[in-house]
């Protein structure tokens, strides 16, 4: 054998065997209620309104797939359910974290590998004891159960976690739950914004620095001033752990906000989210090319959000979704704008809101109105803010909409070819993206449950 061809082999020898390595870094990727609907919008958007020739980074993965997600009570999963498959691979029934239906705790791979040397790093846009990042360390037979879900966080030993807030700091009766202690005692330092983030090792909870919105930091479409958002955290996140536990580390990543905008059935939201929870998959895309041998990123959603269609009844064949682009409040900020006219008491007349309209949502400008459309807006109105007589609000789960925030906002899903099915979650397939050491191993469909396991097989880890 010739000297450069015994190179040659060695070179592959070592190529092959890196490859064969288990992966140091793994990125789970979580995109909450993201269904093929919010990602087929997002990606029409990204091309025919913001022209950019890329297509979104996830749906350029080299691997593509799907996965069921139905629980131990429902075809029709709640995040709970959905997050303790992702999480544990175990189902269990709606509403219950980390724990199988007879309300034995089950294991996270998070909890394993962190027992393997692994660093942990959890991150989300809505509160991080929520149900998607909560499965990742908390056993709870409900939910809703902040305080417990809060104590067990900071008994993790997880390095890093980021979200909006923590809801179980005080009890029902507004008393201190003694829930800082625990974080102060188990050494788990918590940061308001991100300031001094980089100088706190080695445990960090990031939260928001609107402690009176603990639920969620806000959508992007808002721009709110200083607000935290998934990107922003993201690369915080991995700086922390490149920091912190540079040899080996896993990261949860979640998109939380794109299923509150389903709820709400609020297209142009949802659609900036998704592109927004793409912009997070880049960095760690990024960071997956600079270890491309010792990294896998896994990309999926714990159920679909509001049957979100591509195209509707109103526009047919085809979906103008340029007409979104005047859009510049979510639905909740606009509803809460009316509901503060309604509250004061102020004169606000029809051209008023007509302005308002066109200015902050794009009506006779990017939204092309019918003069039927104008009538119904109109009397509507007139119904809620001359006659002061509403209709009833529209609860979903995380916000009620005043009527007439409700009205334009069909409207304008109506006009941009968005279609929307339901405010619930829905139970169809939901995608599964990979790319990394092992990523083939998710060509093929599978059940939500599986993927924690087929991370667990490619990261030659024992599930517990
Ligand atoms: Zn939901």
């Amino acid at each position: 054998m010739k000297l450069r061809n015994i190179a040659a082999a060695a070179l592959m020898a070592a190529a092959l065997q890196t490859y064969a390595q288990a992966p140091k870094y793994i990125f789970y990727i979580i995109g909450d209620g993201m269904g093929m609907g919010h990602i087929t919008n997002a990606q029409v958007y990204n091309r025919a309104v913001m022209h950019n020739d890329r297509p979104l980074t996830m749906m350029q993965f080299p691997v593509a797939s799907f996965a069921t997600t139905h629980s131990a009570s429902s075809d029709v999963t709640d995040s709970a359910a959905a997050g303790t498959a992702l999480a544990t691979g175990h189902k269990t029934k709606n509403s219950m974290l980390g724990m199988n239906p007879d309300t034995v705790a089950v294991t996270s791979i998070a909890k394993t590998l962190f027992d393997n040397g692994y660093g942990i790093g959890l991150i989300t846009t809505v509160a991080i004891d929520d149900a998607t990042p909560g499965a990742f360390y908390a056993h709870v037979p409900n939910r809703g159960d902040y305080t417990a879900i809060g104590r067990q966080l900071a008994a993790s030993g997880y390095q890093f976690a980021a979200g909006a807030g923590l809801r179980g700091t005080t009890d029902k009766a507004g008393n201190d739950t003694g829930l800082f202690d625990d974080f102060a005692r188990n050494g788990m330092k918590i940061s308001y914004g991100m300031e001094n983030l980089d100088t706190i090792s080695p445990r960090v909870l990031l939260l928001s620095t609107d402690t009176e919105r603990p639920w969620n930091v806000g959508y992007t479409i808002d721009s709110i001033p200083g607000a935290l958002n998934l990107p922003g955290m993201t690369a915080a996140g991995i700086r922390h752990m490149q920091r912190t536990c540079p040899e080996r580390f896993f990261m949860m990543i979640e998109g939380g906000n794109i299923d509150h905008a389903g709820h709400a059935n609020d297209g142009g939201t949802a659609i900036i989210e998704t592109i927004n929870f793409d912009q997070a998959i880049d960095l760690a895309h990024e960071f997956y090319l600079a270890h491309p041998d010792e990294t896998l990123i896994v990309i999926t959603a714990d159920h679909e959000t509001g049957g979100m269609s591509t195209g509707n009844n109103t526009t047919g064949y085809s979906a103008p979704l340029e007409a979104l682009t005047g859009q510049k409040v979510s639905k909740e900020s606009f509803s809460d704008y009316c509901k503060g006219i309604l509250r004061s008491r102020m004169v606000y007349k029809w051209p008023d809101m007509k302005e308002y309209l066109a200015e902050n949502l794009g009506f006779w400008n990017t939204v092309a109105v019918t003069d039927e459309q104008e009538k119904e807006i109109e009397e509507m109105f007139d119904r809620t803010f001359e006659q002061r007589n509403s209709a009833p609000d529209e609860e979903t789960l995380y916000a009620n909409f005043n009527a007439f925030s409700s009205l334009i906002f069909r409207i304008l899903n109506d006009n941009a070819g968005v279609g929307w099915t339901s405010t619930k979650h829905t139970g169809v397939v939901v995608p599964v993206f990979a790319i990394g050491v092992g990523a083939e191993k998710f060509a093929a469909m599978r059940d939500n449950t599986a993927i924690p396991r087929t991370i667990m097989e490619i990261a030659e880890i024992d599930m517990e």
